[in-house]
C-alpha cells in the first residue's frame, strides 16, 4: 500500500486515551482533514504520525514501512503549526532555505524564489520575519516546509490564529498549492468550512474515535 496508513492507532496520556483505535489512509497526493471539537484527539493523532507521540498500540506506515522503526528526523514530513514559528533573526529567504543546507547556493536561491512564487509572495527574500503580517508569516511557514519536497505535510490548525476573512482566502490558496504540488497532507482543523475547502477527504473525530470519514460533498449532505 502506498502513502500513509494508520491502523487501529491508540495514544494514551496516563489514564486518558486521546486517540482510541483510529484507522485511516492517506493515499499519495491526497489531502485528508482531521475535523473535530477541541479535545477530540486531532492534534495527538497528527503528533503520532510526526513521531512526536508513541503509540500504545496499532501502527503507522508509510509505503508499507512501519514508522515506529523510522527516527523522527528521517520521516521526512513537513510540519506547519498554528503559530508560524519562523526563525526571527533570519530573513524570509534564509527561513525558507533552512531545510536545503545540502543544496548548493544557486539551487537554494532558485528554490526559494520558486516557493515564494508558489505562496504568492514573490520577491520577499530579504524581508525581515518580524515585519510580516500573520497571514504572510503562515505563507512563509508553508513555503519553508514545502521547500525540501517532504513526502507529506502535516498541518496542525495552520489558519486558526487568523481572522475569518483571511482564513477563508488562505484556505482556498492552501487547497490550490497542495493540488499544484501534488502534496500528500493531513490538515487538522476544528472549522468545518476550512476542512471542506482544503481536503479531498474529511475524517471526523470525537473523543479520540473516528466518527465518520467521507468526501466534503457527501458530508455537506449529512444532516
Ligand atoms: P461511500 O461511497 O459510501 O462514501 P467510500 O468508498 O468513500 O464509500 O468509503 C467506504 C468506507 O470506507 C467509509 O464508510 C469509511 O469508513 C471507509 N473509508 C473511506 N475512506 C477512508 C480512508 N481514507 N481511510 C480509512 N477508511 C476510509
Ligand atoms: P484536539 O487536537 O482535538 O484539540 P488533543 O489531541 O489536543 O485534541 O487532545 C486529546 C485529549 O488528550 C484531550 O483529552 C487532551 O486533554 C489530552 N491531551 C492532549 N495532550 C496531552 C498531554 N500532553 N498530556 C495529557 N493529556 C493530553
Amino acid at each position: 500500500v502506498s502513502g500513509l496508513e494508520v491502523s487501529d492507532a491508540v495514544v494514551r496520556y496516563g489514564s486518558v486515551t486521546a486517540v482510541d483505535g483510529v484507522t485511516l489512509a492517506v493515499p499519495p497526493g491526497r489531502v485528508v482533514a482531521l475535523l473535530g471539537p477541541s479535545g477530540s484527539g486531532k492534534s495527538t493523532l497528527l503528533r503520532a504520525v510526526a513521531g512526536l507521540e508513541p503509540l500504545a498500540s496499532g501502527s503507522i506506515r508509510w509505503d508499507g514501512e512501519d514508522l515506529a522503526d523510522v527516527k523522527v528526523h528521517r520521516r521526512n514530513f513537513g510540519l506547519v503549526f498554528q503559530d508560524a514559528q519562523l526563525f526571527p533573526t533570519m530573513t524570509v529567504g534564509r527561513n525558507i532555505a533552512y531545510g536545503l543546507s545540502r543544496w548548493d547556493r544557486a539551487a537554494q536561491r532558485t528554490r526559494v524564489a520558486e516557493m515564494l512564487e508558489l505562496v504568492g509572495l514573490p520577491g520577499f527574500e530579504d524581508r525581515r520575519v518580524t515585519e510580516l503580517s500573520g497571514g504572510q508569516a503562515q505563507r512563509i511557514a508553508l513555503a519553508r516546509s514545502l521547500a525540501p519536497s517532504p513526502r507529506a505535510l502535516l498541518l496542525d490548525e495552520p489558519l486558526s490564529a487568523l481572522d475569518t476573512g483571511l482564513r477563508r482566502r488562505l484556505a482556498e490558496d492552501l487547497a490550490r498549492i497542495l493540488r499544484e504540488t501534488h502534496t500528500t497532507a493531513i490538515h487538522v482543523t476544528h472549522d468545518h468550512q476550512e476542512a471542506f475547502t482544503v481536503a479531498d477527504t474529511v475524517a471526523v473525530l470525537q473523543e479520540g474515535r473516528l466518527l465518520q470519514i467521507d468526501d466534503p460533498d457527501a458530508l455537506r449532505r449529512t444532516p
